[in-house]
């Protein structure tokens, strides 16, 4: 198997490829604005809108928990952190809501209304109190990645090179691109491949110091604060469908300090609301998403195929997608026409 990029996409099918014994090079060239470096890695089995079952949770979040597991277990380190997700509620009514919800069958196995008592959440502005979603979880995508880019190159399974559709040779059954030969090469390009029903959304996030607010818990409100550890705070994302490569922007920074200025309560011995946040980085990112929001799977030429569309839930779907996708190409399986990027043909 041969695999265009190295990103969460093309990382969880190279290593999906490995487990079922196939031979795999994955050719990688970083690129400014690619998404797995910076995506925050959250895991909610819950749309936070709605507060609605994200799409196939029950089925996909097993499969992703099980995969990032075995992946730390290979490495030595944990990526997978589960940790419980706190919602704010913003108003009575949406307390009021989401205590409904916790009556709907479908949805009342991930909800609670159960008080926190994290000493971070002393800190944290919340009149009408917060619920639970219970099984959330975050992954570590930058050190499972460089944890995979270190193996392949050690194997000589990585290659440092660009790959333009130009350069991908048909041979007898199979494809050849610069030297590297096999019966399928899968592009996992992300935004970099444009392809119809695929639309690029800019992500920003910052990482912020915040000493003292020793807090435990994921906190959700509009965006979202995840503890890092060492009094480092993960605070996100954005969302910009408009100059999506422009990079970080002063906009995007100021929308997500809002935010946590908005979150966090101050104590008399803290600065006043002037005080810069002391911001420890700032990144943005593309995220490749399908129109529909589901992932992008399919065959685009003879013995060429795409793994795309992951959107802004990358964590949750790329072990499942990979699994659907190698059964599709190997094994002859119908894709499931929810994914099937012929939807949009
Ligand atoms: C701000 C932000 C926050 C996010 N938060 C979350 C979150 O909390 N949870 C979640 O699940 N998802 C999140 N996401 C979404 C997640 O990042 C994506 O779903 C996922 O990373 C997409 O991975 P990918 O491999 O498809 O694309 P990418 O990560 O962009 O990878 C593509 C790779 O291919 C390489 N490449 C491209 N073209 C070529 C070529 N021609 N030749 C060689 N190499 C090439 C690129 O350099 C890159 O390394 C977030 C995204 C952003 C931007």
């Amino acid at each position: 198997m041969l695999i265009i990029g190295q990103g969460l996409a093309g990382s969880v099918l190279a290593d999906t490829c490995i487990a079922r014994g196939l031979r795999t090079a994955v050719l990688d060239v970083p690129k400014e604005g690619r998404a797995s470096h910076v995506a925050a890695g959250l895991v909610n089995p819950v749309s936070m809108r709605r507060t609605v079952l994200s799409w196939r949770a029950p089925e996909l979040l097993p499969i992703a928990g099980a995969f990032y597991r075995e992946a730390g277990l290979r490495f030595g380190k944990e990526y997978w952190h589960p940790i419980p997700l706190i919602k704010i509620f913003p108003s009575a009514k949406e307390a009021g809501e989401w205590r409904v919800r916790m009556n709907d069958p479908e949805v009342s196995h991930y909800l609670s209304d159960e008080q926190s008592q994290d000493p971070g959440l002393k800190r944290v502005d919340q009149p009408y109190g917060h619920g639970q979603v219970k099984r959330a979880a975050w992954l570590d995508v930058v050190g499972l990645l460089d944890a995979y880019r270190k193996w392949w190159k050690e194997q000589g399974a990585l290659h440092e090179r660009t790959v333009e559709q130009a350069d991908v040779r048909s041979i007898p059954n199979g494809v050849e691109v610069h030297g590297l030969s096999a019966p399928w090469l899968v592009w996992s390009a992300g935004p970099f491949k444009p392809m119809t029903g695929l639309v690029p959304v800019r992500g920003e996030r910052i990482t912020v110091r915040l000493p003292g607010l020793d807090l435990g818990v994921l906190v959700h409100r509009g965006g979202f604060i995840l503890p890092l550890g060492g009094d480092n705070y993960r605070v996100g994302s954005t969302y910009d469908w408009d100059n999506v490569w422009s990079g970080p922007t002063t906009e995007a920074r100021e929308e997500l300090l809002a935010r946590l200025r908005k979150l966090l309560l101050r104590t008399p011995l803290e600065p006043d609301e002037d005080t810069p946040f002391n911001v420890v980085d700032h990144w943005a990112g593309v995220r490749p998403t399908a129109i529909d929001r589901r992932p992008l799977l399919g065959r685009i030429a003879p013995h060429q195929a795409v793994f795309n569309g992951l959107g802004s839930r990358g964590v949750l779907l790329a072990p499942w997608c990979a699994q659907h996708l190698l059964e599709h190409l190997l094994e002859g399986k119908p894709l499931d026409p929810e994914v099937d990027l012929g939807r949009f043909a």
